[in-house]
């Protein structure tokens, strides 16, 4: 199912949600292109693997080649000064009393969606895709899906241009994840997934494990590698 002639862009960070989302878009809008966004990450590995992954992607399938459009990368710098957290500060990712972890860079998201916003209008891009998730999610309040979904009224009514965002993972945990991107298309993309997809909060690329790279231990990897379990439980190779 595609739809129309439309384009969409697809928030891509190089994690495994990003890239399943892609693949999601892929499958249906005839033309795709991808935003990633630099904000002094502590590690740039996630924005290092992005290139490697789109080439991956393209080579997947025809008319995924065919569809792929061009990569964008905005440099967000104002966000890495405004913020006192671990992804971006050489500290230790600890849970604030509040219940969220300081690798928590407030309103992020928000921000994403409205630098996203402004390049899908110029592009004539009538989509956003992005992989928000409540199911899974670390307690971050701008991934919530009424969040997204006042960030989508909103942009529509500043742009004065209807603007979507679609989020496929919202309400998918992160065995459904890889399970997804199974369905979607197939073992080989399930293999790109988790071979060069990044997730680790400290950028660790030296330990594999059956779930792919990470250093096993923060919140991202155990994440990803109960997801994993539990994908794999459901659903034996
Ligand atoms: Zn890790």
């Amino acid at each position: 199912m595609t739809i129309g002639n439309d384009t969409a862009l697809v928030l891509f960070s190089g994690g495994q949600d990003s890239t399943t989302c892609l693949g999601w878009a892929l499958e249906r809008f005839a033309r795709v292109e991808t935003v990633g966004f630099h904000y002094g990450q502590r590690h740039a590995v996630e924005l290092d693997v992005r290139p490697r992954l789109r080439e991956g992607i393209a080579a997947l399938k025809p008319a995924w080649r065919d569809r792929l459009g061009e990569d964008h990368m905005i440099a967000l710098d104002a966000l890495a000064a405004l913020s006192e957290t671990a992804l971006t500060r050489d500290t230790a990712i600890v849970f604030a009393e509040n219940g969220l972890p300081n690798t928590f860079v407030p309103a992020r998201n928000l921000i994403f969606f409205t630098f996203a916003g402004a390049l899908a209008f110029r592009r004539g891009a009538r989509h956003i895709v992005a992989g928000m998730c409540e199911t899974d999610y670390s307690g971050y309040p701008d991934c919530r899906d009424d969040t997204v979904k006042a960030m989508q009224v909103a942009l529509s009514l500043g742009l004065d241009r209807r603007l979507t965002i679609h989020t496929p993972l919202m309400w998918v945990d992160k065995a459904g994840t890889f399970a997804m991107a199974r369905d979607i298309a197939g073992q080989a993309f399930l293999d790109l997934i988790v071979e060069q997809t990044h997730t680790c909060y400290l950028g660790d690329r030296s330990h594999r494990h059956p779930w792919g790279y990470g250093c096993g231990a923060c919140p991202a990897c155990e994440l990803r590698a109960q997801g994993y379990a539990k994908f794999r439980a459901d659903s034996p190779a």
